[in-house]
């Protein structure tokens, strides 16, 4: 596996392995790698002839009183997992924007809601970035996770509406065995929080359920789930259309998403479920 700390190092990495008319596969991360991350590179793992791993605390996703600081790090570990997982190169750049830079990348509509509400300029920080990334890793697939699932949609809207020649691979959420979505954030949780954290999976497990069981009408849903959850504060619970990330009343026949986050001290979890219909991936 090579190392490369540079974006003059990545460039001409993507550019040997085109050249050679290799794919490159590519799963952006912030690092702290769990199994969650793991899945993401077995799902590209076959489907490309490389594979890149990038690990980097991207600054302009985190608002000013977020955890960018105490973010978690461990790149010995990280390095050993991509390797464990057959990665071709980890990308762990300790910069990654040129001096002066400027441009900023907005997908709208689909931030209206949900962490976009309750993170601002989150969403514009998570598409700059991914921009430059699958530029300097030139990669034709890229994989992202269903556990943010708002991410994942912003993603695909943003390949589409640039023409940017990369296919945004889902991922199913991995999570621990009591449910917990796994997150490199789970290591800020006491043992106390962490017992509690996986009511999330149980609301929103619930609520699916519901659904199946007949219930039609979100607000019921809502109060429902929000009723299930033992946390410090829940920041959102809502349902949606899956495809727009709008708000609706009733579950219709479109697929929906039920998406929650929610604050165990200072530390802030999200999750999320399919509901009704099936969504299928295009
Ligand atoms: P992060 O390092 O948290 O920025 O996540 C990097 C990528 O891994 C994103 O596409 C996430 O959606 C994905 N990811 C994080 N946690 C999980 C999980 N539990 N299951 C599947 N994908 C995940």
């Amino acid at each position: 596996m090579q190392r490369l700390a540079t974006t003059d190092a990545m460039s001409a990495w993507a550019a040997e392995q085109r050249a050679a008319g290799l794919r490159i596969g590519f799963v952006p991360t912030m690092g702290f790698l769990h199994a969650g991350h793991a899945s993401l590179m077995r799902l590209l793992r076959d489907r490309v002839d490389r594979l890149v791993v990038s690990v980097y605390v991207n600054p302009l996703q985190f608002g000013p009183d977020e955890d960018l600081d105490r973010y978690p790090r461990d790149a010995e570990g990280d390095a050993a997992l991509c390797r464990a997982e057959g990665v071709d190169a980890l990308f762990m750049p300790d910069e990654l924007y040129p001096d002066g830079f400027s441009t900023q990348v907005a997908v709208h509509g689909l931030t209206d809601h949900l962490c976009g509400r309750g993170r601002p300029g989150h969403f514009e920080g998570v598409a700059t970035v991914c921009t430059r990334l699958f530029h300097l890793v030139r990669c034709q697939e890229a994989a992202f996770g269903e556990k943010d699932f708002q991410q994942l949609m912003v993603l695909r809207r943003l390949v589409t509406d640039l023409a940017l020649p990369v296919r945004i691979v889902p991922g199913a959420i991995a999570r621990a065995p009591d449910g917990l979505a796994l997150s490199s954030r789970n290591a800020y949780l006491s043992e106390h929080d962490r017992a509690r954290a996986p009511s999330l999976q149980r609301a929103l497990r619930w609520l699916a359920e519901e659904v199946d069981a007949g219930e039609r009408c979100v607000d019921t849903l809502i109060a429902g789930a929000k009723a299930r959850i033992d946390s410090d504060g829940v920041e959102y619970l809502e349902v949606m259309d899956a495809a727009t990330l709008q708000p609706v009343d009733a579950i219709g026949d479109r697929p929906a998403r039920a998406l929650v986050a929610a604050r165990y001290g200072a530390t802030r979890l999200i999750d999320n479920v399919a509901v009704g219909a099936p969504l299928t991936w295009t």
